[in-house]
C-alpha cells in the first residue's frame, strides 16, 4: 500500500529487514496466539464468503467492506488481536482476492481465489500503531490486555523513524518480525555519481553466480562455489535423513507417529536453515556487484535473463541444478541493491550470448570448460566474462569487449560452513589423514592434570 509523499521529495525505495526474537515463554505464546487469532480472521472471512456463493450472492471482497463487517463483529472475538492487526489480515484477503481475480480476466484459468485456511496467517502493522526504539518492540494488542514488549535478536539498519511498519510472522518453528523501512536512494558528491553512460553487462551462472564485465576491460568474478557446495550437502543430508527414517513414514491413510511429526519438524528447521544461508549467499553476491559497480562509476547494469530457457525439462540432475540457481532471486537482489544505489538495471535476452566471438561475432559451440577459444580469429578468454561483454553490447552496443585488463575475484557465501579450514561442515563425512581442509587425526584426550589447561599440544604425546 504505498503511501502518498510530499512533491519534489527525494526518491525512497521500501526495503524489508527480518529479525528473531529474544522471548520469553509467556510471551511467545501470546505472539502465537495473536497469529492464530489472525488465522481465525482469515477463516471467518474465506466463510462468509463459501456462504455468500451458497446464497448465490456477490462476494466480499473490497478492503472496506470486509472492515464493515469486522466492525459489526464487535470486540473480543478475537483473543488478542487489535483491529489494526486484524485490518491487516483483510487487507491481505482483499489484495489476494483481486490479483487472483485480475490473473482469471487475463484468461489464466490456473489463477484461485484464497480458499486454504491456515492455522497461523502474518500480521502486520502500520506505522503509529506500534513502537520501535532501538531493539524494543511494542506490539499492539486489543483493549484491556496488558501490554505486550518484545526484544528483537539483532540491531536493524533503519533508523527509528523511517521504519513503516511490521510484521510478525511464523516460519518454521520459530517467531520473526520484517520491519519495513523507508530509504531514501543513495546520493552522492559531484564526481563521484554514476554515470548512465557507462555499461556494464551481467551474467548470471550457477558456478559464477555474476560474472560482470565494465569499460575500460574491468571485469569482476563472484564465485559461487560455497553455494553449490551448500546445495550438495544439503541433498546429500536430505536423502541420508530420509532414507533413515522410511521406515517410520506412516502408510497413506495413517496418522503419523510421534516420532515421525518429530522428523518431519527436524526437516522444516533444517530446510529454513538452508534457504536462509543460500539467501544471504546471493544478497552478498549481488552486493559485491554493485560495490564494484560504484567504484568505478557505472550507472547501468545490463543483465542477460536466462528464465526463458529454463522451463524446458533437462533431465532430473540437470533440472535441479537449475531450481537450486534461484536465478529470479539473483536478479531480484541485484535489481533493489542497484535501485537503491541510483543505478539502473535493464534485462535483454541471453540467448546465444556464451556462444558467439565477441570480436568477429561467429558462432562457437558453447565451451564445457571455463575457457571460451574463437577458431577464427583465436580470441579467447573467459567464458562467462565473454557473455557478459556480449550482454553488454547487446543492450547498446558501446563497450568493445577486449580480454579485460582487471578481473577482480570475489567469493559468495563466505560466512558458509565449509567456506574455509576454520568452519568444516559438520554434514560432511570425517576424514583423517593429510587430506585437503582436514583438521588432522584426533589427538588423544588431555591427562587429567592437563584438563582446564586449554588445548593438548603434540609435544604432549611425545613425552
Ligand atoms: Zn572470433
Amino acid at each position: 500500500m504505498p503511501r502518498h509523499s510530499e512533491p519534489h521529495s527525494p526518491p525512497v525505495v521500501h526495503r524489508t529487514a527480518r529479525a528473531g526474537l529474544r522471548l520469553t515463554r509467556g510471551q511467545r505464546r501470546r505472539l502465537v496466539g495473536l497469529l492464530v487469532s489472525a488465522g481465525d480472521v482469515w477463516a471467518c472471512v474465506l466463510e462468509v464468503n463459501a456462504w455468500r456463493r451458497a446464497r448465490q450472492d456477490a462476494p466480499l471482497a473490497g478492503y472496506p467492506a470486509l472492515c464493515r463487517e469486522l466492525a459489526a463483529s464487535g470486540p473480543g472475538c478475537f483473543g488478542e488481536l487489535d483491529s489494526a492487526g486484524a485490518r491487516s489480515v483483510l487487507r491481505r484477503y482483499s489484495d489476494a482476492w483481486f490479483a487472483g481475480a485480475a490473473r482469471r480476466k487475463n484468461g489464466d484459468t490456473s489463477a484461485r481465489f484464497p480458499r486454504r485456511r491456515r492455522k497461523m496467517m502474518p500480521v502486520r502493522w502500520y506505522h503509529d500503531t506500534f513502537a520501535l526504539d532501538g531493539r524494543r518492540l511494542r506490539i499492539p494488542v486489543a483493549r484491556g490486555c496488558s501490554p505486550l514488549r518484545v526484544r528483537l535478536d539483532r540491531d536493524l539498519p533503519y533508523s527509528p523513524g523511517s521504519v513503516r511498519s511490521v510484521t510478525l510472522l511464523y516460519d518454521a518453528g520459530r517467531l520473526w518480525v520484517d520491519v519495513t523501512a523507508e530509504v531514501p536512494v543513495a546520493a552522492y558528491p559531484p564526481g563521484a555519481e554514476p554515470v548512465p553512460g557507462r555499461v556494464a553487462g551481467v551474467d548470471l551462472g550457477i558456478i559464477h553466480p555474476y560474472a560482470v564485465a565494465g569499460p575500460d576491460g574491468q571485469a569482476l568474478l563472484v564465485s559461487g562455489r560455497a553455494v553449490r557446495a551448500e546445495h550438495h550437502l544439503h541433498l546429500a543430508d536430505t536423502k541420508a535423513r530420509g532414507r533413515a527414517v522410511a521406515r517410520r513414514a506412516p502408510k497413506p491413510g495413517r496418522r503419523g507417529s510421534r516420532r515421525w511429526r518429530q522428523y518431519r519438524r527436524r526437516q522444516r528447521i533444517v530446510e529454513a536453515r538452508h534457504r536462509r544461508r543460500v539467501r544471504q549467499a546471493q544478497h552478498e553476491a549481488a552486493r559485491a556487484v554493485i560495490g564494484w559497480a560504484l567504484e568505478r562509476r557505472i550507472g547501468t547494469l545490463v543483465v542477460g535473463d536466462p528464465r526463458g530457457v529454463l522451463d524446458l525439462a533437462a533431465g532430473r540432475r540437470h533440472n535441479q541444478r537449475t531450481r537450486n540457481w534461484r536465478v529470479g532471486h539473483l536478479i531480484a537482489v541485484l535489481r533493489d541493491k542497484a535501485q537503491q544505489a541510483g543505478i539502473v538495471l535493464t534485462l535483454v535476452d541471453e540467448r546465444g550470448t556464451s556462444s558467439t566471438c565477441p570480436a568477429c561475432r561467429a558462432r562457437v559451440p558453447k565451451p564445457h570448460g571455463r575457457v571460451f577459444c574463437c577458431p577464427r580469429c583465436g580470441l579467447s578468454g573467459h567464458r562467462d566474462l565473454i557473455a557478459a561483454a556480449n550482454i553488454a553490447a547487446r543492450a547498446s552496443g558501446g563497450i568493445t569487449p577486449t580480454i579485460p585488463v582487471g578481473v577482480t575475484h570475489r567469493r559468495a557465501g563466505n560466512h558458509l560452513p565449509g567456506a574455509s579450514r576454520a568452519r568444516r561442515d559438520p554434514r560432511r563425512r570425517p576424514h583423517h589423514g593429510d587430506a585437503r581442509g582436514s583438521p588432522g587425526r584426533h589427538l588423544p584426550a588431555p591427562p587429567a592434570a592437563m584438563a582446564g589447561r586449554g588445548v593438548a599440544r603434540p609435544t604432549a604425546r611425545t613425552s
